[in-house]
């Protein structure tokens, strides 16, 4: 098994809105292939393509707060291509949460079979968090299969990828656990944006219910003190010190 980190561009934005600290900031968005003998995954598509050109499709509020920064050859279908893979191949797309920097480029796996929380895609749905656009059923909800689960879920079924609840961000979000040859990672998604979070326990003040956030951010506390290794939300310098080629 191989994860290969893909950076579907940046959002960039006030540190302010995250920590309070002053400051700006840019954040990696990021989505991870995993290639399994039993098939293709990703963790998480990135940005839809139309916020290159306008930021409509994600709100009043989010497009103030965020800069997308997402160009040409960083795309999903353009970041696949770079490994030599087509995006009709994807077989599985699991979701961290439904925010627009995680499903976005879902559009442009059509073959993928979704795995996603049941509370998330309930939440997704909520008439009120469209309408404040919290989420956007244009990003997820296309035409997939739809593998709703509750809890922990084993994706290949062979105990080596494995959907970790994290709630509090939002209402279902997941991490997700890969047994890799060189040691077990945790793809933290949104429950931890950068290492310090964890260290610090700082909470992005929109969460659905930051209690909750810092109790899945204890569990993953103590994945890492068991030598898990913790791979990080929106964390840009570990992101960028990722081997291009993936980790085995
Ligand atoms: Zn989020």
């Amino acid at each position: 098994m191989r994860l290969i980190p893909l950076e579907i561009g940046r959002l960039h934005t006030d540190l302010q809105s995250l920590t309070g600290e002053p400051g700006t900031i840019a954040l990696p968005i990021p989505s991870w292939l995993i290639e399994h003998d039993r098939g293709l995954a990703m963790f998480d598509t990135g940005m839809h393509t139309e916020l290159r050109t306008g930021t409509e499709r994600i709100g009043p509020w989010a497009s103030k707060v965020f800069e997308p920064d997402l160009p040409d050859g960083e795309d999903v279908t353009a970041r696949l291509g770079q490994h030599g893979i087509d995006p009709t191949d994807i077989d599985l797309v699991v979701f961290s949460h439904l925010h627009f920097d995680h499903c976005g480029g879902t559009v442009e796996v059509p073959n993928a079979r979704i795995v996603v929380q049941r509370q998330e895609w309930a939440a997704g749905h909520h008439p009120k968090l469209i309408e404040h656009h919290v989420y956007n059923p244009d990003d997820f909800d296309l035409g997939h299969e739809v593998q709703q689960i509750d809890g922990e879920h084993d994706v290949f079924g062979d105990g080596s990828v494995v959907c970790l609840p994290t709630a509090g961000h939002t209402r279902g979000h997941q991490s997700l656990r890969l047994e890799l040859a060189s040691g077990p990672v945790v793809l933290t998604g949104d429950c931890v944006y950068f290492e310090r979070f964890l260290d610090d326990m700082t909470v992005p003040q929109f969460g659905y219910d930051l209690d909750q956030q810092r109790d899945s951010m204890r569990e993953l506390a103590r994945l890492r003190s068991e030598g898990c290794r913790l791979l990080y939300g929106h964390d840009a310098g570990q992101f960028a010190s990722l081997p291009a080629e993936g980790l085995t």
